[in-house]
């Protein structure tokens, strides 16, 4: 058992962040204590400590809060000095004393990785971009050039190891590198149910001269005897089985906006489908709607539609848009019953937004407690690619590459999403299967 005791203030988000860190990241058995007149963050069990310097809490006011732009790293730049590992520095500086009892570091791996798990800097930042989304270019871990690098499981590591370094009986670790690939249903047929108008607008825009063949196209696939170009189902689900995964595919349960009228979940053949999906092992989430991540009514509604639906309890979830409120709508998710988000990776950038490739419980910062809801971090996306990087097929598998290197390295998740619709020739995705191949493989 290690004895952690903590400055007396900010006690909830001190206790927090050691308990991930400590606990749920390294499996470290911990009792948190809040000490009067203590500076720093002291581990101590038999006659070894580990000192880990407060930076950041103990540098705000008293009686003021932290929720300023002010507080946010000004640059975010890897250490150099020996033993600390390259990782980054958010806060704090770079020395580091190490003896055979005890390790004093300046580095706050604690106020850093706080900064990155509850995403504070999103509730800060009011700039967002078209979609009232938290923007990557934003971020202090992307404007330092460091969005490919999992911060705050580089800090665990190196606990981890001091922690072992100075004979503290820690099991070994249990978690293994895992493909977690997902799919957002958006769209799940291009043809099939639509009204004819729509198919000729549907077909017009295609080709203005060939809007006949986009009528036949759509009848012979209600007859049957064509493939729908986004029906992409079975190719999904058969590749996640050959490597022994399953798909999560997250559905839209209402919504009105532009953004989501392409199908209803009470739609008999969508029912068919997440029948299908569950038989075989899939999962079944819910990806609410545009307008949901400020509306706690609608993502309540919204999954038990999906819930009754597809006959399941639903306990997954993926924001529509990825467009999120740090953090009202991890709150709205937890009370609607939400055990695990998935949605915070940036469209512009894939990579670690939250700093690490591990689940993780997560902290309200205005309610100052933690949910009963785990984000797990999306790292990878179809769009982010080809419409926001404008990468080709190469550059992609280059840049997932060292995404994936990196959860392997951290025995993390690779969450992947990717769209039924953007494996369809119809809307030039021809080719693109192979990054998700990649990645699954
Ligand atoms: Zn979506």
């Amino acid at each position: 058992m290690i004895k952690v005791f903590i400055p007396d203030y900010f006690v909830p988000e001190r206790s927090y962040i050691v308990r991930i860190l400590l606990a749920h990241y390294c499996g470290a058995e911990i009792e948190i204590i809040p000490k009067a007149n203590q500076e720093h963050y002291e581990l101590i069990w038999d006659d070894k400590s580990i000192i880990i310097q407060d930076h950041f809490f103990s540098k705000i006011p008293k009686g003021e809060s932290y929720l300023e732009a002010k507080y946010i790293p000004e640059k975010i730049i890897p250490t150099q000095s020996l033993g600390l590992d390259h990782i980054l520095l958010l806060y704090g500086d770079e020395h580091l004393e190490i003896t055979r009892d005890k390790i004093v570091c300046h580095v706050d791996m604690f106020g850093g990785a706080f900064f990155m798990l509850t995403r504070w800097e999103e509730a800060v930042i009011k700039v967002k971009d078209s979609h009232d989304r938290f923007a990557a270019a934003s971020a202090a871990l992307v404007k330092s050039g460091n969005i490919l690098r999992p911060v705050v499981d580089e800090y665990t590591a190196l606990l981890r190891y001091w922690l072992l370094t100075l004979g503290y009986p820690l099991k070994a670790e249990v978690a293994e590198y895992k493909v977690v690939p997902t799919c957002d249903v958006d769209t799940p047929y291009y043809w099939r149910n639509k009204p004819t108008w729509k198919i000729l607008a549907k077909g017009f825009r295609r080709n203005p001269f060939r809007f006949r063949k986009a009528l036949k196209e759509s009848k012979s696939v209600s007859k049957g005897e064509a493939q729908d170009p986004y029906d992409k189902f079975e190719y999904l689900m058969n590749l996640a089985e050959k490597s022994g995964l399953r798909f999560q595919f997250n559905m839209i349960g209402g919504g009105k906006t532009k953004y989501e009228r392409n199908y209803h979940i009470d739609d008999d053949h969508i029912k068919l489908l997440m029948h299908k999906m569950i038989a075989r092992g899939h999962e079944v989430g819910v990806h609410p709607s545009y307008a949901s991540f400020k509306d706690q009514a609608m993502i309540e509604k919204e999954k038990a539609a999906v819930s009754n639906s597809s006959g399941i309890q639903v306990t997954s979830s993926r924001q529509h848009y990825l467009r999120f409120d740090i953090p009202k709508t991890w709150r709205y998710l937890a009370s609607a019953g939400i055990k695990t988000d998935s949605t915070l990776g940036y469209a512009a950038e894939p990579g670690f937004r939250c700093g690490t490739c591990k689940p993780f419980p997560v902290f309200d910062i205005y309610q100052r407690e933690e949910l009963q809801l785990t984000e797990r971090p999306l790292l990878i996306m179809d769009v982010s690619f080809r419409f926001y990087k404008k990468y080709t097929i190469e550059q992609s598998i280059a840049l997932s590459q060292k995404i994936i290197e990196q959860a392997k390295k951290h025995n993390g998740e690779l969450v992947i999403l990717w769209h039924n619709s953007s494996l369809s020739e119809i809307d030039g995705w021809n080719g693109w299967n192979e990054v998700l191949e990649y990645a699954l493989h």
